[in-house]
């Protein structure tokens, strides 16, 4: 099934461009890397998919939906199936970490017992046992990510959206967060995952979005080998 199909679809901030015609279709289940310098568009790109920030021309269709036709419940309701890691995390500072990880199961109704089960294992095995009640400013950088990171995936999302989720964790840990993220591309989810680490774009073999100035390159066959 297509999860996302974007047609010649541009974007702005103010009268600057940020993407040009951009054409880009996910299937469930597709994992894919996201790479590029500074300043490529890697970020724009997962704002307006995260539907942060709107499209300036194109066609954005979501979960069969197009975007532009929907209204603010619709979107809502959009929104709710797309899990993001955004990069600068977005954690909400007065809430612990449990309680972070456990809102959008609030949001959608599970019940406390529920909240409280899958919540403890994911952090656990986030390895943020020992911290659960700590807030944001109590967590190191790398703790934070991985809160944010077990946020978007507490609701099993039909499209994650991740933002070098890995730039302040360490390998192993980074290895934990790809088998989580593997088992949901499994499970159906769509996965766009933003990264400067070479060495993960290199062991798995996932086909590489690449971008470069606001423009996004067809994608890399995934069984050819990557030249730099
Ligand atoms: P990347 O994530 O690949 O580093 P970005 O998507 O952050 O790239 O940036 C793409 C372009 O859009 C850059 O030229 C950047 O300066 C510009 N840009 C990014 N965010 C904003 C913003 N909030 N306002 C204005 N320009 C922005
Ligand atoms: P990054 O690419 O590191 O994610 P962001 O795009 O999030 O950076 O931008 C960081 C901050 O700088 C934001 O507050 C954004 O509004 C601002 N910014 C980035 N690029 C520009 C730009 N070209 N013009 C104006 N503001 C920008």
């Amino acid at each position: 099934a297509t999860i996302l199909q974007l047609e010649g679809v541009g974007m702005r901030y103010g009268a600057t461009p940020a993407l040009h015609d951009i054409d880009l279709r996910l299937t469930a289940g597709s994992f894919h890397f996201v790479v590029g310098p500074s300043g490529a568009g890697k970020t724009s790109l997962l704002r307006l998919l995260s539907l942060s920030h709107p499209p300036a021309e194109g066609k954005l269709v979501l979960f069969g939906r197009d975007v532009a036709k929907l209204d603010q419940e619709e979107l809502a309701a959009v929104r709710r199936r797309i899990g993001v890691v955004f990069q600068d995390l977005r954690l909400l500072d007065h809430l612990s970490a449990f309680d972070n990880v456990a809102l959008p199961l609030r949001i959608n109704g599970a019940s406390d017992e529920q909240i409280s089960t899958s919540v403890s294992q994911m952090l656990t095995w986030l390895g943020l046992g020992d911290v659960l009640e700590r807030r944001p400013a109590e967590l190191s950088m790398g703790q934070r990510q991985l809160v944010a990171v077990g946020r978007a995936v507490m609701c099993r999302p039909s499209l994650l959206l991740a933002d070098e989720p890995t730039s302040s964790i360490d390998q192993a840990k980074a290895q934990r967060l790809m088998h989580l993220f593997l088992s949901l591309s499994r499970l159906g989810t769509a996965v766009l995952f933003v990264t400067h680490a070479e060495q993960l774009v290199r062991r798995y073999p996932f086909p590489v979005l690449s971008m470069k100035d606001g423009r996004l390159r067809p994608p890399v066959p995934s069984v050819l080998p990557m030249s730099a």
